[in-house]
């Protein structure tokens, strides 16, 4: 059998040059027309180096979105990609030094679509396909939500036999990622009953004074050795120093392991009742993303993927992010998932976002021997 790493080391110049030009095409999630504008590069990609079919689907207030295919079986392989970054444009440049590459989503996620295109491309060089296709689905809003991505996401997924996910591996250690925590978004908002506060301040009910109880309850909910979090991460309300509070909210992100821990930890956050008189509490949010577990299909992947590795003359981690990703909305419908097969390097979201230039071919050749194992 032709080495597919040793076809991937000839083609790193190749991936190097794309990723550059993925990443200077900056796409912001809420700038349209200039995230368009890198779809159109990744499809020029696609067509270029796999040469499948490559279908666009048109997106009003994001970037367009891209279901590419390989291969013509009747069951598929689901990869799912983003193109969309967390930078506004200019605001992080692009430059390359001694083998890593810095610039805006060049970790999170360009290096791993790079990572996917040229799996693609080496399994079709060693002409291998078979009963099932890969659909390489990539979307724009991922870093906003997936609102306007989600419900096709999951409708591909229910339609796969497995799912993989090339974003960002955890950081230096190139290990992938096993399972996700599940994320939760909130708000709390209080009303009072506003009065003088010297006249007759005890009239009034303070909607400060009940959303500071409040929090302090919900904040009992965090446990570390759960792995449960409740992160309080804006506080607003009142209006003046000689008035009791007629008003106050606060917004709260909750991290949870599992998913009976989230349903748990959802019921009593949304059933609140106030402490002080004269106040009313009202939560509105929900869970965003469920978790991905680490189920025992997921770690059989990864020991296939170790197994890749080890022939490639390297051992390969697995973790826990903390993070979420649209992984967990496969994982959650059941679907066997796996993440964070991405490139090597650090930084995601942060500004020095990098990658390691040489690890390329390395994740390229994983992800193709695995899809490979798979596709019969
Ligand atoms: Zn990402």
């Amino acid at each position: 059998m032709p080495d597919l790493l040793d076809y991937l080391k000839g083609q790193q110049l190749e991936m190097e040059s794309a990723l550059q030009k993925l990443v200077e095409a900056e796409s912001p999630s809420k700038n349209k027309p200039l995230a368009d504008q890198c779809g159109i590069v990744l499809k020029e990609l696609f067509e270029e180096i796999v040469g499948g079919t490559a279908e666009t689907i048109v997106k009003e207030e994001v970037g367009n979105q891209y279901r590419f295919t390989y291969g013509s079986g009747a069951e598929q392989i689901l990869i799912i990609g983003h193109y969309d970054t967390v930078w506004d444009q200019g605001a992080l440049p692009l430059r390359k030094e001694e083998g890593v590459l810095y610039g805006p989503g060049v970790f999170d996620m360009k290096g791993g679509l790079v990572i996917v295109l040229w799996a693609l491309r080496a399994l079709k060089h060693v002409g291998e396909e078979g009963k099932r296709k890969v659909v390489f689905l990539v979307t724009s809003d991922e870093e906003i939500g997936s609102a306007q991505s989600r419900g096709l996401i999951e409708e591909e997924a229910k339609k796969s036999a497995l799912v993989l996910v090339p974003e960002s591996s955890i950081s230096t250690t190139g290990a992938v990622k096993t399972s996700r925590k599940g994320i939760g978004i909130f708000k709390i908002s209080v009303r009072g009953k506003p009065v003088h506060a010297g006249i007759n301040p005890w009239a009034g009910a303070s909607a400060i004074d009940e959303l500071v109880m409040q929090l302090a309850e919900l904040k009992k909910l965090d446990n570390q050795e759960e792995n449960i979090s409740i992160n309080i991460g804006t506080v607003s309300g009142g209006g003046r120093t000689n008035v009791v509070a007629a008003f106050a909210e606060a917004d709260i992100d909750l991290r949870f392991r599992n998913t009976a821990q989230g349903e748990r930890l959802k019921s009593v956050i949304l059933n609140r009742t106030s402490f002080i008189e004269g106040t009313e509490v009202e939560v509105t949010g929900d869970i965003n993303r469920y978790p991905m577990e680490q189920t025992d299909a997921v770690m059989e992947l990864y020991q296939q993927l170790k197994e890749i590795a080890a022939g490639h003359g390297y051992e390969l981690e697995h973790g826990n992010s903390g993070g979420a990703s649209d992984g967990n909305l496969t994982a959650a419908i059941g679907i066997p998932t796996i993440d964070g097969l991405g490139p090597v390097g650090d930084g995601a979201h942060a500004e020095n976002e990098h990658v390691i230039l040489e690890n390329l071919p390395y994740r390229s050749a994983l992800l193709a021997e695995l899809i490979k194992r798979h596709m019969n």
